[in-house]
């Protein structure tokens, strides 16, 4: 399910509904995949989007932290 949520990049459903994040990249899906889906790379494509949806909201969140304190002097 991972891999076709990925594949539609509805990374959000990943994360939220399937446990994206708990996924160890160890491979076992890929390789018992009857369709030879390459699984792993779709999960590791979503946690790259999801990883960096979080970084900018994180700099996002900094600068405006910044923002207020240059304000408040
Ligand atoms: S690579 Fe596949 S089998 Fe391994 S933890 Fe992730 S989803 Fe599960």
């Amino acid at each position: 399910m991972l891999s076709i949520l990925s594949q539609r990049e509805d990374f959000n459903s990943c994360r939220d509904d399937y446990g994206l994040m708990n996924c160890v990249e160890c491979g076992s899906c890929t390789f018992v995949c009857p369709a030879k889906r390459n699984i792993v790379q779709y999960i590791k494509n979503a946690k790259g989007v999801i990883r960096a949806e979080q970084a900018a909201a994180k700099a996002k969140a900094a600068a405006e932290q910044a923002k207020k304190g240059a304000a408040a002097k």
